[in-house]
């Protein structure tokens, strides 16, 4: 069994390698719920979503956000009557969210994903990191935001200053989860936002202490590959670099994954993380995500 943490960018390319070389029935996904918030009603679990999509072949991988071919119908009619959303939702997209926000207010997030998983045919496990409403607020030069507006009205813009999180409990399971995993893998998600938010839930950190865990680095060079990831760690001190990441993991972390172009750091990287793989960790298609998924599975001892 293999246990992965996800947040909704970089660890779902990884996924589609992984469930190119793995049975999809030994994955149980751990996905980060920090983000998730009504919008027009309707409850949006983005990373979740994004996971479902993504191991159910119906993933928009040109944004990692949604369903590829879907419409916007509804989405410009709202903005039509005077009713514009934030987001972008697209309309068979929104039937899936429409879905999930039903199930979950009979049976909870945790069933609702369970229960959107069985019906999209996938036979891995998605849980969401928590069942529990989360807030997170964006401290910036403009103010404080939600994640959202910074995000997508301010397109992360603004200068950050801080970042704060509410404490959340973990989905029943996931500790058991990784208690069992033969491995853990911490995709190349946003460390700030995805990956800590799953690391702060009571257990999960001395459960991984004891697994065998390796990441991907999602920082390369000095910047993040996409997204505010770069933005989020410089305001909280920590050193934009794979050096950076593997100080925020280093307590648990066997084996850590860099790129190529990060060559010359890995003697620097070596002295925080015991195991350090140097390859191509840049997916931008197929056969880059299944070399790196299956490096990952080689690394499991
Ligand atoms: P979010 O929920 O959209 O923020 O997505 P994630 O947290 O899953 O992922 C965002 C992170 O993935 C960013 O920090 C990117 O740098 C990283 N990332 C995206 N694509 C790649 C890739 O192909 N390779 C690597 N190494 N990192 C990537």
């Amino acid at each position: 069994m293999i246990t992965v943490l996800s947040g909704g960018t970089g660890t779902p390319k990884l996924l589609q390698g992984l469930k190119e070389i793995i049975d999809p029935s030994e994955l149980t996904i751990i996905v980060n719920t920090l983000e998730n918030d009504y919008f027009s009603g309707v409850y949006v679990s983005a990373d979740i979503d994004t996971v479902l999509y993504t191991m159910s072949d119906l993933i928009n991988d040109e944004f990692w956000y949604g369903i590829k071919g879907d419409t916007f119908i509804t989405h410009e009619r709202l903005e039509e009557i005077g009713c514009a959303e934030l987001l972008r939702i697209g309309d068979k997209d929104r039937a899936t969210k429409i879905q999930k926000t039903q199930l979950m207010e009979k049976y909870g997030l945790a069933k609702a994903c369970e229960i959107q998983a069985e019906n999209m045919g996938l036979t891995c496990k998605i849980i969401p990191m928590s069942e529990e409403n989360s807030e997170i607020k964006i401290v910036t030069d403009i103010g404080e935001l939600e994640f959202h507006d910074f995000l997508i009205k301010h397109q992360s813009e603004p200068e950050v200053l801080d970042l704060k999180f509410s404490k959340v409990s973990p989905t029943e399971g996931i500790i058991e989860a990784i208690n069992n995993s033969d491995a853990v893998i911490i995709g190349p998600s946003n460390p700030i936002t995805s990956i800590s938010p799953i690391l702060s839930l009571d257990g999960v950190r001395e459960a991984l202490i004891n697994a065998y865990v390796v990441a991907v680095s999602p920082i390369i060079g000095n910047d993040s590959v996409s997204g505010p990831a770069s933005k989020f760690m410089k305001a909280l001190d920590i050193d934009v670099s794979s050096v950076g990441v593997a100080s925020l993991y280093q307590d648990f972390l066997d084996t850590f994954v860099i790129d190529n172009d990060d060559i010359d750091k890995k003697v620097e990287v070596n002295q925080i993380i015991n195991k350090v793989i140097v390859t191509n960790t840049i997916m931008n298609n197929l056969d880059a995500k299944k070399n790196l998924a299956e490096i990952i599975i080689d690394s499991i001892p």
